[in-house]
Parts: structure tokens; C-alpha cells; sequence
């Protein structure tokens, strides 16, 4: 009788679909029947399992509704490498969200005001999600990770971050993470062809990489007779800052040592940084624009032969080739973070798992779904979802390593990881993404920075929490995350405009320092730092 009842609800959500919105409903339509005759094949299944061969996590076939749009591209089907999933576990995903529809937060509030929800899904937003599962619409994997999903469980014992990446503030676990293997994400990076024109050494210390920038701009390392040359560039200027207050151990964000939250601009280190930064831009080091010049200066800098010193992902190694006609002997290399002030080298960008899949309080049957989703951390499931088909886009070599095949490599229209996105590989599901993968299409300079930086996991620091473009990212709870915002839209615009301020010598930090103070102390500060102890203290596991 419920089934029927459920039946119905579905035929009537799916005409309501049908007479309310515009052009993209017959998708919708067509994969909210799929839903149906999805549930409607499992019954009766349950108890072969014993008997399954290789991967299979069913008996039988099973189709089951998905709701994923990573980076608003719609899960599909139709993908090789996810027919050959569904082949080798039996369990077959239909995507619900149309193809046309390319905005991944409408899709999702269209599904749950709907009321009809996919079987699995899958989101951008981490906090939407665990919201979602606090609010019914998840349901919370826990147990039957414990009881069907060994691969899972294995690494939510094993890699603490994945687990804190999974947990919801509630301790249940309402999605299974994307998780991020590698620990870098950033590297310095200066003109070694530079540094070698003018017969320095490269930067060690915060000092010495001063009198290297120094040198960057006095001494015509691009030998075009000019004084043009833009010593310290970043092309996140715009949108983060702060970040080369990190050369001093500090930011205009919240920051946490040993598991203890700071507001960094109320810290030593921000005073020293700001005047130092000041006087690194008074003295021409830092690019006069780097507050507006935008996503295209790293281009624009080193086309023009004028960038030397940047902080950015691995693709900043792939100048060298890009550039190699245009500029003769451009070398572009990854350097060890300075030692700060301090005397510690510390490197503040770093990967954390990012959200995944969970399944529906609507599913009717969690345990094949979370059988499968355990598939994916499975050697063979890691495989495909972190490199496809064998032999189509990826091969084994002699040694024994993956590679991927020109088909990935040699693509024209777009860069390897975004080819392998658009065929649903290394796509936003719940996952271990391999190490290897994003090596195996890495420029030499790339993957000597990526060798480097993790190689020296001690220049990461344990117990910091997760940041997205710079900004603290922790969970909260409801009320503690409107009154956090609340607070915090009344201190970061005064925080970043001031300064902007000093670093541009419009002011200066030592006169206006006790007013900054008891300005954030006026602004409730204090209380924006007791909301992120909680959640830093729950990210902690305490
Ligand atoms: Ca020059």
C-alpha cells in the first residue's frame, strides 16, 4: 500500500513538474518515471549476495535515480566509464537533472521543493547537504558503513580528515566525501632564469627573498633596458589579499594553533607582516595592481616577460613550454616556502576532501546503494572512477604505472582534468582520488613542485581548518552560522579596506592599530571567535 501510495506521489510530483516549469521538463519528467521502474526491479533481491561474483554488489540489475551536476555538467548515463560501472556491479544510475539545465543550485532547489528526491545525491555544498540529512532528506550511512562498507570504513579509520570531512556536526555521516589525497595545493614559484642572470641564490628566508624581489626590480633581469619588471604578482589578487601576509605567518582570516582559533589581525605577526608588506609595495616589489588586475595576470605578466614571484597551482609550470619560443630560457621553478619571521617554513594552502554523494530518506534500498558506493574505494572502482577504461583512456606501461592515453593527454579542446570531467571521470561522487592521476598529466615543472611540497609534509601544520579561497570553512550549526555572518559582514569589508589601506600607504598600521582593535572588539569579534572554537572544536572530534 505505501509503495502504491508512493507511486502515485511520484506520477503527481511529476505532472506538477510538468505543468509548472518551462522548456527543460521532459527530462525531468522521463527520469522521475526512471525512479519508479528503478524501485520497482529491486524487490525480491535481498538476500543473493552471498553468491555474487567479482564486483557485483547485486544480483540483479538495478537502476537507480541520481541527482549530481558537477560544475554544471549533469550526470549522464551515457558515459562509457559509468556503463562499464554499472556492468561490473550491476547497479545502474539514471541522472535526474536535464541536460540543458546547467545551473547546479536551481536544479537542487527545484528537487527538494519538489519533494521528490533521487535515490543518491550528490551537491556542491557541503553545509546544504548535511543540512539536508539533519533535515530527514539524507538518510545517515553510519551503520551501514559499519556493516556493508569495509573499503569506506577502512579509510574513515585511517585518514582523519576524510573523516572529518564526512562527518556532520550531528557526529552522523550524511555523505561519503570526495576525498583529496594530495597535500599540496600551492606552490611559490620564481624565475630561476632571473635569479641566474643576476647570480642569486634562491630566497631561503623572508629576508633574502626581500633582497631577491629587490634585485628583481633594480637590476633589469629581463634585460630589456626598462625598469618593467613586476617582482611579486598574483593573479588571486582580487579575491584573496592577504596571501602573501602568509610569508609572515598571518592572514586577515581566522586561524587555528593547536586547535586553538585566532583572528589573525589581532595577532603580533599581522602587525610585523602589514609593515612589511607596506614597505615591500612603497618600494615597488609588489605589482601596483594587485588588488585589481584580475585572473588574467598571471598570463599577462609572464607573456610580457615582467612576472618573477608568485604564489599558484601546479599549471604555473606549464610556462615553460608555453613560453619557450616567445621567451628564451623563460624557467619558471617551485621553491621551498621562505622561513618566516619565525624561522619556520610553513606552507598554508592545502587539499581537503570535498563534498560527495549521500543516499535518500526516498531510496528504497540503501544497503546495494552503499555496497556500491563502497565499490568506488575498491581498487577496481578507484581505477575507473580515477582513470577510466583501460585502453581507452588510460594504459599500464611496463613499469607497472598508469598513464593516461593521447585521448586525455592530446585533447584540443580541453585541458586533461576538464576532458575527464566532461566523460564522468574523476567526476564529484564519493571517492579516494589517486595521487597519481593528477601527476600523470603534470608538466615536469609541475610535478617537481608537487614532489617537492609533499615531500615535506612537516610544512604543513596538523590540526588546521579547512579554508576555501582563503576563508575559514568550518561546519556550524544554524543559529551560530547566521549570527557568525552577521557579525562577520560588519568585520570583513573594515578589515580587508583597512588594509588595503596600509599595504598601499594610504595609512599607517602603527597609528590606526589601537582604533583597528577596539573597532573589531566594538564589532563582537570575540564572539565570532567563540563560534569557531565550537566548530573547530566538533571539526576536532572533541
Ligand atoms: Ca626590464
Amino acid at each position: 500500500m505505501k509503495k502504491i501510495i508512493a507511486t502515485l506521489m511520484i506520477v503527481v510530483m511529476t505532472m506538477l513538474l510538468m505543468a509548472g516549469c518551462g522548456s527543460n521538463d521532459e527530462e525531468e519528467a522521463t527520469t522521475g518515471a526512471t525512479t519508479e521502474t528503478g524501485t520497482d526491479t529491486e524487490s525480491g533481491a535481498e538476500n543473493s549476495e552471498q553468491a555474487l561474483e567479482g564486483n557485483l554488489v547485486s544480483a540483479e540489475a538495478k537502476t537507480f535515480s541520481i541527482f549530481l551536476n558537477f560544475n554544471n555538467m549533469p550526470f549522464d548515463s551515457e558515459w562509457a566509464v559509468w556503463q562499464e560501472i554499472a556492468k561490473r556491479t550491476n547497479v545502474n544510475l539514471e541522472g535526474v537533472i536535464s541536460k540543458t539545465n546547467a545551473n547546479e543550485e536551481e536544479a537542487f532547489n527545484l528537487m527538494l521543493s519538489s519533494g521528490d528526491l533521487a535515490d543518491v545525491i550528490g551537491y556542491m555544498n557541503a553545509a546544504e547537504l548535511e543540512k539536508l540529512g539533519r533535515d530527514g532528506g539524507l538518510i545517515p550511512l553510519n551503520d551501514l558503513i559499519e556493516e556493508h562498507a569495509p573499503n569506506i570504513k577502512a579509510l574513515l579509520d585511517s585518514d582523519p580528515k576524510f573523516r572529518q570531512g564526512a562527518t556532520s556536526l550531528d557526529g552522523n555521516i550524511y555523505y561519503i566525501p570526495k576525498n583529496q589525497t594530495l597535500l599540496s595545493a600551492e606552490f611559490y614559484w620564481i624565475r630561476q632564469d632571473w635569479l641566474d642572470k643576476l647570480g642569486l641564490e634562491v630566497p631561503t628566508t623572508v629576508d633574502e627573498l626581500y633582497t631577491v624581489l629587490t634585485a628583481f626590480r633594480n637590476e633589469d633581469p629581463n634585460g630589456n633596458g626598462q625598469k618593467d619588471e613586476i617582482p611579486l604578482f598574483d593573479r588571486a589578487g582580487h579575491k584573496m589579499p592577504d596571501e602573501y601576509l602568509y610569508l609572515f605567518d598571518s592572514s586577515t582570516e581566522f586561524y587555528a594553533r593547536d586547535g586553538v582559533i585566532e583572528f589573525e589581525p589581532l595577532e603580533e605577526n599581522f602587525v610585523y607582516g602589514v609593515k612589511e608588506l607596506a614597505k615591500w609595495y612603497k618600494e615597488g616589489l609588489i605589482d601596483p595592481e594587485i588588488f585589481t588586475r584580475g585572473a588574467k595576470t598571471r598570463d599577462t605578466l609572464y607573456s610580457a616577460n615582467q612576472g618573477g614571484f608568485t604564489h599558484d597551482w601546479p599549471s604555473t609550470g606549464n610556462y615553460n613550454s608555453s613560453l619557450a619560443e616567445e621567451i628564451s630560457g623563460f624557467n619558471n621553478v617551485a621553491i621551498a616556502p621562505v622561513k618566516n619571521q619565525n624561522g619556520e617554513i610553513v606552507e598554508r594552502t592545502t587539499r581537503y576532501p570535498a563534498p560527495g554523494w549521500g543516499i535518500s530518506a526516498q531510496a528504497e534500498d540503501p544497503v546495494t546503494l552503499i555496497k556500491f558506493f563502497d565499490f568506488f574505494f575498491t581498487e577496481e572502482g578507484s581505477d575507473l572512477i580515477n582513470w577510466g577504461i583501460e585502453g581507452e583512456t588510460y594504459i599500464v606501461n611496463d613499469a607497472g604505472e598508469k598513464e593516461y592515453t593521447d585521448v586525455v593527454l592530446e585533447n584540443t579542446e580541453q585541458t586533461p582534468l576538464g576532458y575527464l570531467r566532461s566523460q564522468g571521470i574523476q567526476y564529484r561522487i564519493g571517492m579516494n582520488q589517486d595521487p597519481d592521476y593528477e601527476y600523470a598529466f603534470m608538466t615536469e615543472e609541475a610535478k617537481a613542485a608537487a614532489e617537492l611540497y609533499n615531500g615535506h609534509p612537516e610544512w604543513y601544520r596538523d590540526q588546521v581548518p579547512p579554508y576555501f579561497d582563503g576563508q575559514l570553512d568550518l561546519k556550524y550549526t544554524e543559529d551560530d552560522e547566521a549570527e557568525y555572518k552577521r557579525i562577520m559582514s560588519q568585520i570583513r569589508p573594515y578589515v580587508d579596506e583597512m588594509f588595503q589601506k596600509w599595504m598601499l600607504g594610504a595609512s599607517n598600521i602603527e597609528d590606526d592599530y589601537e582604533t583597528f582593535v577596539q573597532e573589531l572588539k566594538d564589532r563582537n569579534i570575540d564572539r565570532a571567535i567563540e563560534i569557531n572554537q565550537k566548530a573547530m572544536d566538533t571539526f576536532l572530534g572533541k
